[in-house]
């Protein structure tokens, strides 16, 4: 038998086939309507969101005697023999990328097509030319004969030279909604009569991540056991984390368990997952759930306002993988955060809802935090010398390999670059915003752990790179203005204070 893949099988032949692009879709309808086309259409995206498919289907209908509509005809002479058509010219820069292989499909460019109104050349992964093949290119761009035209896609479209980008229309085609790729799925699945339930094909369409052809294509290896196909099935066959592993875990931060926590994220490491999809995983299933509680009003001890942050301090720690840490420690971190914040669930049920008990309201240090800080800044500002900074980040830099060092510490001090010190305060600026917060938590740990190694007591803080730059700007404003800054001692803060004028005479715990 003839098996042809399904994405191949089921690639739309028309403009009304394609799926999740409208916008781009109607323009290039209308623009055939009447009769305005351009030369050369730069279409960028994601993989797999149907830019090699319109580009066809446009080539297509241009090319047709009798379009309805802008669609093709599928009848007439250029319709039925579209695929073998010598005035459409596919090249994929992908493993045919140099001046020489453009040299060859534009050569005869200027000849007048054989059978059709315009030769149409599709370049496929047009980012991956090289420099002196997109020269060749741009030459004729810049001159186009009537009859050609050029459709340039690319997953890159930074990558394309902007003398190019200049000298064609774009199109940005978007990653397909999920409903869409389930539903066109469904109908797939019906006509090659793929057994396949709901949630293993809602399973299907979030790995394929917008992209109608990885989920087609996933279908269609999950296919070939000829065995209904579950989640379970799909999990299985497919290396990724599964959902439940997600849930169970989340699961575990909400009923405050940092040991087993932690036991997750040892099995997540030692499996080796790759942390983006891993992020990105637990990120879309940590928002269904937070959507699922606000819907249902059903929250358990983290809120609505812990999970949108949990959802953001995960994104970020996306950006910091390129750190030389292992990207485990970060989510550590960033997960753990939440295991500590409030308070413990091991509690009866019917005392989980604290509303109209007398507890005392949890506020974050911030306030205290805050003050600290700029006591810090300012007492660092006192006395800031350069050789203080030298020396100290020399002995920063010795500290990274003293065998009493944490691997929480050396997380965070990796990440940070010393800006400032005296005698004895130091600045540490860190490079992602996102560590200010775990690293000014944990101020004691690496102030006693300084104390224990360098044998000289310091108080530090830790800014971002924004704050940083806001306080040195504003240092050398005082500096100027001859300002004299004023060593603060640091007062203690008592764990417990009450705040009369703010919480209607309520006591307020500082956690
Ligand atoms: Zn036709």
């Amino acid at each position: 038998m003839n098996y042809k893949v399904l994405y191949r099988k089921y690639r739309p032949e028309n403009f009304d086939d394609i799926i999740g692009q409208e916008y781009i879709i109607n323009t290039l309808k209308n623009s055939i309507i009447n009769h305005k086309i351009s030369h050369a259409y730069i279409f960028s995206g994601p993989r797999g969101t149907g830019k090699t498919t319109t580009a066809k289907v446009f080539a297509k209908a241009i090319n047709c005697a009798e379009p309805t509509w802008a669609n093709p005809c599928e009848k007439c002479d250029f319709c039925v023999h579209f695929n073998e058509n010598p005035d459409i010219i596919e090249l994929d820069a992908a493993s045919n990328n140099g001046v020489d292989d453009i040299r060859e499909i534009i050569d005869n460019v200027k000849l007048a097509p054989t059978n059709g109104k315009y030769k149409v050349y599709i370049i496929d992964e047009a980012h991956m030319l090289t420099q002196s093949a997109f020269n060749a290119l741009l030459l004729t761009l810049e001159e186009p004969p009537a009859h050609s035209i050029f459709i340039l896609a690319t997953t890159n479209v930074e990558n394309i030279p902007i003398t190019i980008l200049s000298r064609c229309q774009r199109f940005d085609f978007q990653k397909i909604n999920i409903n869409n790729i389930i539903s066109r799925l469904r109908e797939i699945s019906n006509k090659e009569g793929i057994k396949v339930s709901d949630d293993a094909l809602e399973e299907i369409a979030n790995i394929a991540e917008g992209g109608m052809r990885d989920a087609l294509s996933l279908l269609d290896q999950l296919s070939k056991s000829n065995e209904e196909i579950a989640l379970e099935f799909v999990e299985e066959h497919i290396k990724i984390i599964s959902k439940k592993t997600i849930e169970d875990l989340l699961d575990v931060i909400e009923a405050n368990d940092i040991k087993t926590c932690l036991e997750y994220i040892d099995d997540f490491r030692k499996k080796a997952y790759d942390y983006k999809t891993l992020v990105k995983r637990i990120v879309d299933i940590v928002a269904s759930r937070a959507k699922n509680m606000q819907l249902t009003g059903k929250f358990k001890r983290l809120s609505f306002g812990d999970y949108k942050k949990l959802i953001i301090n995960l994104i970020e720690s996306i950006n910091q993988v390129n750190i030389n840490i292992d990207s485990y420690t970060i989510l550590e971190m960033t997960l753990l955060e939440f295991c500590q914040n409030g308070e413990p669930i091991n509690k009866p049920e019917n005392e989980k809802i604290t509303q109209e008990k007398k507890e005392p309201i949890k506020i974050k240090k911030n306030d205290n935090l805050d003050e600290l800080i700029n006591t810090r800044i300012n007492n660092c500002f006192c006395n800031a010398q350069k050789k203080f900074l030298e020396d100290n980040k020399v002995k920063i830099n010795k500290l990274m390999e003293s065998p009493n060092i944490s691997g929480k510490i050396k997380g965070i001090l990796i990440d940070s670059t010393l800006v400032a010190s005296s005698d004895k305060n130091m600045i540490f600026c860190v490079n992602n915003d996102h560590n200010e917060g775990p690293a000014n938590q944990m101020l004691k740990e690496i102030e006693e752990f300084i104390a224990k190694e360098m044998n000289e007591v310091y108080k530090i803080i830790f800014l971002t790179q924004d704050k940083w730059q806001k306080e040195k700007e504003q240092y050398i404003i005082n500096l100027k203005n001859k300002k004299v800054y004023e060593y603060i001692e640091e007062i203690e803060k008592k764990d417990e204070l009450v705040i009369n004028d703010v919480f209607d005479k309520e006591k307020v715990e500082i956690v």
